[in-house]
């Protein structure tokens, strides 16, 4: 069984290599035995447990994404889906439930991730219609729960209204791998989703409660950038509350929003604004709680 997985473990350099096809990029790396990394056109993770009891997903990535990935995941493991967790609401997470929960046993989330997909979504003229049935999560919780799948006993946290007010994280405790969806943009400044129930301070809190409840030797799997060690998790978490200070600073001062945006008083940490949360727009985000 082993040498079979090891020999799969190639597969997916191959199948990227095949011409022709309108490919995603997906990028695959192997975390531990059976548990893989796959980042999907660049941006999104999804991580993927193939062993004797199936294939288990954490996140779906994008509804558009959703096939190549699906494809991608065969040469994984030709085994059904069995479970897809989603660690929050938003659709680079949950909308590869359109097609991957097709033929998924069953979709599980925080309660409030079934809540919002149940309905119209999404903002401005990027509505998404309400998902159907097979598509929203059929498995729900709000504090805690467990799952067992190949080998170990998963474990799902609520984390209450960092980036969202549906954010789990999902701890493989064998592997040693925890998939924190979107409470770590690796490298990057994080989306704190105010309108749906995010707030920047407790994410920060989440971000610490992480650093001091899961092992030293863990690998952090963020819903964006790349993979961290826990040295690396506790750095964001210290950087993070760098601006934060820099930024209390400044208002403590008097300086207006604009003139901190102006004098671009994050400069120093330029890079993490590379990405869609820029200087400015993290700025922004942290101004009316300060
Ligand atoms: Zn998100």
């Amino acid at each position: 069984m082993k040498r079979i997985l090891n020999l799969l473990i190639l597969a997916p350099v191959l199948a990227i290599a095949q011409p022709g096809e309108p490919k995603t990029p997906i990028e695959t790396t192997e975390l531990s035995q059976g548990i893989y990394r796959v980042f999907v056109n660049n941006a999104v993770a999804v991580v993927v447990s193939v062993g004797d009891n199936g294939v288990l997903l954490v996140d779906a990535g994008y509804e558009r994404t959703a096939n190549d990935l699906l494809n991608h995941i065969k040469t994984l493991s030709m085994d059904p889906i069995k479970y897809i967790i989603n660690t929050h609401i938003h659709g680079d997470h949950t909308g590869g439930n359109l097609v991957l929960g097709l033929n998924a046993g069953a979709i599980i989330a925080h309660r409030n991730v079934k809540e919002y997909l149940s309905k119209e979504h999404g903002e401005g003229e990027k509505k998404t219609a309400a998902f159907p049935e097979y598509a929203r999560p059929s498995i729900t919780f709000t504090d805690r729960s467990s799952v067992d799948f190949n080998g170990e006993t998963l474990e799902l946290i609520h984390l209450p209204g960092g980036h969202t007010n549906s954010d789990i994280v999902v701890y493989f405790p064998k592997s040693g791998v925890l998939a924190v969806g979107d409470l770590l943009f690796a490298d990057y400044f994080p989306f704190i989703d105010v309108d749906n129930g995010g707030n920047p301070f407790k994410y920060l809190e989440n971000v610490q409660w992480i650093t001091e409840n899961f092992p030293d030797d863990a690998t952090i799997v963020g819903g964006h950038g790349p993979v961290y060690n826990m040295e690396q998790y506790k750095q964001y978490y210290i950087t993070l509350n760098e601006t934060i200070k820099v930024l209390k600073g400044h208002k403590k001062k008097g300086m207006t929003l604009e003139q901190m945006k102006k004098q671009r008083v994050l400069k120093k940490w330029e890079s993490w604004g590379s990405w869609f949360i820029s200087e400015d727009r993290w700025i922004e985000t942290l101004f009316p709680f300060l």
